[in-house]
């Protein structure tokens, strides 16, 4: 296989990186069918950072009968759950190793700062895996009892191979997300990274050398969406796939497990997640608040908290404070000292984000500050704010996915929720009160698979996250995430019942 090297010699980190790219199918490396490969591009030069193999149809055929293979020798109903709890440890210590290069190379794949993918994106990601190896020795059924000539009881049966595609703004956190619980109900995977980053999963299978988790049981194909993703998302020996990305993408994942095998999909899909802001609020801590939830990732969160309402009584001084806090925020290279936001993930992204601030400002909406790119060369953005925005302009209605949020003045509660809720997504909420009554009536009465109070973009390991309406199927973190990963069996045991 090819190898990749890199060195960082930047205020923030000095280090260097190296190691074998290729599709990772029974533990080793391979080349693509025809050998074809798809360029990585530095966001904050705009510069090929390395080109990697392209995984095609067939490629993925080969990674899932070494995960079936694996699923019935090393790994599902022949692994006992502490086994299994043990290869997941191991892998988490290995992560632990290699952190802050891992931090690295996600930030030049990605674009976010590196203090970021230190502190959140890698330390989050272990979190995950810790989290689901205390899992995999806890999946149990029940006994249930009907009558006393019956023994009745569940087994909670892994699936067999699962297909994981993951998108590009938390690369190796959704990996972590995907590949943990699955792992640790006794499944085999086949994972395409996103096309745009696909580093630290490609990073991540010369770790897998470092850990108790035996080959086979992770496979990792790098391709793109239509060819690679849609083959697994209509290959008929997967029994289930988890998707996180974009809406539009969600829908044919699940034609494509409709029209094939019926396997059964989890999605977590896009968001326009509102922002309440009472005008009882501590002001201090909204702005704070309401900053982080719109510019942290760049706004590439699919929970950002894109749409910020405000009590009529606090907006004008609100306003004010938020431009103030948006023009702090310091813009520039991810790895430099300082940074708080770096490029966008692409170019194609940096022109999708320019082309809803242009329809804000021709649909006459105001640029508070920003509304305009940062520097001359990669994807950066200035943070953008817009206030006159009416609810049927697209800035309010479509998900920017970039450093753009719009603030909207509200009268009563009432009004308020209605218009919160006046959406196809339903990811997370937020409300900012002091008066505990009105915070979780509001909380409760908004559709949305999370809930923050007095916060925003809070998510633990511990704690499930996903979607309502378009926003997903399923829920990922937490006991709830096992649930998408097995099988239940109901054993029906006759005690001395005669026919
Ligand atoms: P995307 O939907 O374009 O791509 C996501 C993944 O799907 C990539 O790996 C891509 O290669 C693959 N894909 C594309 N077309 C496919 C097809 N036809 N069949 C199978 N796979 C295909 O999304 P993106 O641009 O990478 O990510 C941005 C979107 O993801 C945003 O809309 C955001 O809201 C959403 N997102 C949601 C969550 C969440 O937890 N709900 C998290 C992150 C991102």
């Amino acid at each position: 296989p090819q190898v990749f090297s890199y060195q960082w010699d930047t205020p923030k980190y000095k280090g260097s990186t190296s190691f074998s790219t290729g599709l990772y199918i029974d533990g080793k490396f391979v080349d693509g069918v025809n050998k074809t490969t798809i360029d990585v591009i530095n966001p904050a030069t705009g510069k090929l950072i390395t080109s990697i193999s392209e995984a095609t149809e067939k490629v993925v055929d080969l990674a899932v009968a070494a995960g079936q293979k694996a699923f019935e020798t090393v790994w599902g109903l022949n692994t006992p759950g502490a086994k299994r709890a043990e290869a997941l440890w191991s892998l988490a210590q290995a992560m632990e190793r290699h952190k802050e290069e891992l931090a690295a190379i996600e930030s030049l794949d990605n674009g976010k700062t590196y203090d970021w993918a230190l502190g959140t994106d890698v330390s989050f990601a272990i979190d995950v895996i810790k989290y689901f190896a205390g899992w995999a020795d806890k999946v149990t059924g029940q006994t249930i009892e009907t009558d006393e000539r019956k023994l009745s009881y569940t087994r909670h049966e892994p699936i067999g191979v699962v297909g994981q595609i993951i998108p590009w703004n938390f690369p190796l956190l959704m990996w972590s997300w995907k590949i943990g619980p699955a792992l640790a109900t006794g499944n085999t995977v086949v994972l395409k990274p996103s096309e745009f980053t696909p580093l630290t999963a490609i990073r991540m299978c010369e770790i897998f050398s470092e850990t108790s988790i035996p080959a086979g049981v992770v496979n990792v194909v790098t391709g793109y969406g239509n060819t690679a993703g849609a083959a697994i998302s209509a290959h008929p020996n997967i029994g289930k796939v988890a998707f996180t990305g974009s809406t539009l993408v969600g829908r044919k994942i699940m034609e494509a497990a409709a029209k094939s095998n019926l396997k059964t999909v989890t999605l977590e899909l896009g968001g326009k997640s509102p922002n309440i802001i009472f005008d009882d609020a501590d002001l201090d801590q909204a702005v704070s608040w309401a900053a982080h939830g719109i510019f942290w990732n760049h706004g590439q969160a699919c929970c950002a908290g894109s749409r910020i309402f405000v009590q009529a009584g606090i907006y004008d001084e609100f306003v004010k404070r938020f431009a103030e806090k948006a023009r702090s925020i310091k813009v520039g290279d991810p790895f430099g000292e300082g940074t708080d936001q770096g490029p966008q993930v692409s170019q194609i992204q940096y022109d999708r984000i320019m082309g809803y601030i242009d329809s804000g400002k021709q649909d006459g909406a105001t640029v508070l500050t920003g509304g305009d790119r940062h520097g001359t060369e990669g994807y950066f953005i200035n943070p953008t704010i817009f206030t006159d925005v009416k609810p049927d302009m697209k800035i309010v209605q479509e998900e920017i996915f970039g450093p753009v949020g719009v603030v909207i003045k509200f009268e009563d509660a009432e009004d308020v929720i209605r218009q919160a809720n006046d959406t196809v997504y339903g990811l997370a909420a937020a409300v900012f009160t002091q008066d505990i009554n009105r915070a979780i009536q509001t909380a409760h009465k908004l559709q949305a698979g999370t809930a923050w109070i007095n916060c925003v973009n809070q998510l633990h390991a511990q704690v499930p996250f996903g979607g309502y309406k378009q926003s997903g199927i399923g829920r990922e973190l937490g006991e709830y995430a096992l649930a998408n990963y097995t099988n239940v069996k109901a054993v029906h045991v006759n005690l001395g019942h005669r026919w």
